[in-house]
């Protein structure tokens, strides 16, 4: 069977399970409400969006430099800094410092990373007992399915399977379908996952180049046990979620859970810094950051595609598109679904592999106007179609890998040529305006 058969199959699975889409569409009215909610004033909306899009436009024009600063002043916090070209080498960097630990009980926080990479699959093999403490995770780990969304895993599950679930593997706990009772079987079973870790990991949502500093946005603080009980600490996320000050935290911060969840901040917000200190009492003796690649830097070189790389991972797009809304996240048949989706994974996997997923989308625009980074979603699933259609274009073929300074730099050395040659404070790349000496942007 070809990949749009496959496809088809999927969509049609979905769309006649009345459950599925009672799930998502109530899932999704909800959140699309509560967004709605938060950002009443369109002006504040409107000013918010084009400073993210430019703090990620800048730390993408600096790629290469922020990426080597940040592992200078990581290192320097006593953080061990690790490249991985691709899933295998970040699943086996993983392994090796497990290893070299002696740890067999693993507790994870979220990290769609780790999806990408199947990282659980790969350490079970190994022999390896690992935990998703986040509790959609959790649930969709037992019950052997994948994430059917970036930001809620378990979206697809009401109440009443998640019970039905956690009295199937949990049967000493009694059956419940009260969420709190729920819940309090979940924190109760995690408690003790947490005690018994030998080690956590965890994704991050920035890192902070000026500073080598871990952000870690979360609302069950799993992400603080995983990063903060075991003695052994290991980050993993991709090369593209550098910003270069601390100053560009906030107003991201700003965005991120109220595009998300319609929060307008989540319950927690870790700042990691560096292993356990002298005389701290809490906090992991080793910490460890892999950095993956895995054709981010064939994106990054891609004059058409880098505006992929400005992603938050805030799942705005998908709780907004008609076609995800209906067909739920499993029928992409991908780790990263709807919009978002439809633009990484042909890139990352290749359209001959995956390339079908540009037909899901009815071009409304309706994910490009809430998108708190102003991604150009549409044109990019337009653009990656014409290509689907039309035969691999060369322009989707993996580059080389990009090592630090080597590669993305000429994007801003060019800006700069052409500004100097034509006496221009600012010029337009990639339809975006790039104000080279606006010290508020650059500073
Ligand atoms: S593309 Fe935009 S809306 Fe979609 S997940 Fe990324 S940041 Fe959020």
């Amino acid at each position: 069977m070809n990949q749009t058969s496959e496809f088809l199959q999927r969509i049609e699975l979905a769309l006649n399970n009345d459950q599925i889409r009672n799930n998502f569409r109530s899932a999704m009215d909800g959140l699309m409400s509560k967004r709605r909610d938060q950002f009443a004033d369109i002006d504040e909306l409107a000013a918010l969006r084009t400073q993210d899009n430019l703090i990620r436009v800048n730390a993408l024009l600096k790629l290469p430099d922020l990426l080597e600063q940040l592992e200078q002043q990581l290192t320097n916090n006593g953080i061990v800094v690790h490249w991985a070209e691709n899933a295998d080498q970040a699943n086996q960097i993983t392994l090796n410092i497990l290893n070299s630990k002696n740890a067999k009980n693993i507790v994870k926080g979220k990290s769609m990373v780790s999806e990408e990479i199947a990282m659980n699959h790969y350490l079970e093999k190994a022999g390896l007992c690992v935990t998703e403490s986040d509790l959609g995770e959790f649930i969709i780990q037992l019950a052997k399915e994948t994430p059917s969304h970036i930001v809620m895993p378990a979206v697809h599950k009401n109440r009443r399977e998640i019970a039905q679930l956690l009295h199937e593997h949990f049967p000493q706990y009694p059956y419940t379908e009260d969420v709190d009772e729920l819940t309090g079987i979940a924190r109760q079973i995690m408690r003790e996952r947490f005690e018994q870790a030998d080690a956590g990991i965890s994704g991050v949502n920035f890192m902070v180049a000026e500073t080598g500093t871990l952000c870690l946005v979360e609302n069950e603080g799993n992400g603080r046990m995983c990063t903060s009980v075991p003695p052994l600490h290991i980050a993993i996320t991709g090369i593209e979620k550098v910003v270069e000050k601390l100053s560009d935290i906030p107003p991201l911060l700003s965005m991120l859970p109220r595009s998300a969840t319609g929060q307008k901040i989540t319950t927690y917000f870790n700042m990691i810094n560096s292993p356990r200190k002298t005389g701290e009492k809490d906090g992991p003796e080793e910490v460890h950051l892999i950095l993956l690649d895995n054709g981010r830097s064939s994106i990054h070189q891609q004059q058409d595609f880098f505006e992929t790389l400005l992603c938050i991972r805030c799942g705005a797009c998908m709780n907004h598109c008609p076609v995800y809304v209906r067909i739920g996240g499993h029928a992409y048949g991908s780790v990263y679904p709807g919009p978002i989706g439809t633009i990484v994974e042909p890139q990352l996997q290749g359209l001959d592999k995956i390339g079908t997923l540009t037909s899901a989308c009815t071009m409304c625009g309706a994910c490009a106007e809430v998108c708190p980074v102003k991604i150009p979603l549409p044109k990019l699933i337009n653009r990656l179609r014409a290509e689907a259609v039309g035969g691999i274009s060369q322009t989707l073929q993996r580059k080389a890998p990009l090592k630090k300074k080597e590669g993305m730099a000429y994007l801003a050395i060019l800006a700069m040529v052409i500004s100097t040659l034509v006496g221009l404070s600012a010029i337009s790349i990639f339809g975006h305006t790039i104000t080279l000496f606006n010290p508020q942007l650059f500073r």
